[in-house]
């Protein structure tokens, strides 16, 4: 395998299992590398509090920590660590009035799944700069935040006995009309149970931490690697959460996938591995000099 200058990663179902597994084995492939000033960079969905239990920096020495970054909350937050310890050196978090406005939108999808398609669903609100509309309000995930296989068939069995014709694309379409109506170009993901919507992605993080790196080191796009779990597409054109990390700024890396869903719908510029979080962390491992 190439050895990469920096690494960019997903969290939940990438480099852990889920937000409760121990950290230990991550944390223990990372540090080798950050020693060797690898730069690597945790680019999730979640907040910092969910990161190794909000304290991922007692895991590494002050030397380790200066060569990590975090970007979080889909775009929201972006992490270097001074002293030990996290600082929030970019945000994207929106004005009070815009976030009220992206509360709206999202109660708007779902009074019109409800109206249209008889279609339930539930919104978690508490989220700094986006709402996730649960589309499978019977079906949890447990512990295990990730996108399973068998939710994809779940939700696409559902969604045909609603009538909804025209799938997935139905309900980001939904999600950009109704946004547009507020004068707000949302940026809308699904991951089968969940209808994110918010203003940024994966993406603003991505490219935000890439440029601080380059700002820092001489480190080129090519000599970057990218790893997520979230990649498939439910449906033509429509790629999860993780595919956002590639962007024009980005896009002479290298991405990979290690998730073991067998589907086709992948963007064409990432890379199956599979193997899970073990295949993950057996990369990091490799990456040792
Ligand atoms: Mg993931």
């Amino acid at each position: 395998m190439k050895k990469y200058k920096a690494v960019f990663f997903d969290w939940d179902g990438t480099a852990v299992m889920s937000r409760k597994a121990p950290v230990e084995e991550a944390v223990k492939a990372m540090g080798p590398l950050l020693d060797e000033g690898i730069r690597l960079a945790v680019i999730s969905g979640t907040t910092i509090e969910n990161i190794a239990g909000g304290r991922i920096e007692a895991y590494f020495t002050e030397k380790q920590l200066e060569n990590l970054y975090l970007g979080l909350g889909r775009g929201a937050y972006n992490y270097a660590f001074k002293e030990g310890k996290p600082y929030c050196f970019q945000d994207r978090i929106p004005e009070e009035e815009t976030l009220l406005d992206i509360h709206r939108i999202c109660f708007d999808i779902h009074l019109e799944l409800k109206e249209r398609y008889g279609f339930d669903t539930d919104i978690v609100f508490s989220r700094p700069n986006y709402c996730k509309i649960d589309l499978m309000v019977g079906n949890g995930r447990g512990d295990n935040l990730f996108l399973q296989e068998s939710e994809l068939e779940l939700l696409k069995k559902s969604m045909a006995e609603h009538g909804m014709d025209g799938g997935l694309k139905l309900l980001m379409e939904l999600a950009e009309r109704i946004g547009k109506k507020y004068g707000i170009v949302v940026v809308p993901t699904c991951d089968a149970k969940y209808l994110e919507v918010g203003i940024s992605s994966k993406s603003d993080n991505a490219d935000v931490i890439f440029g601080r790196i380059q700002e820092e080191t001489e480190i080129k796009p090519e000599e970057c690697a990218y790893w997520g779990d979230e990649y498939v597409g439910i449906e033509d054109g429509i790629f999860g959460s993780d595919s956002f990390m590639h962007t024009p700024v980005t896009a002479a890396g290298d991405f990979f996938d290690v998730s073991e869903i067998r589907s086709e719908a992948r963007p064409d510029w990432v890379r199956v591995v599979g193997g899970g979080v073990e295949g993950f962390l057996e990369f990091l491992r490799g990456q040792r000099r």
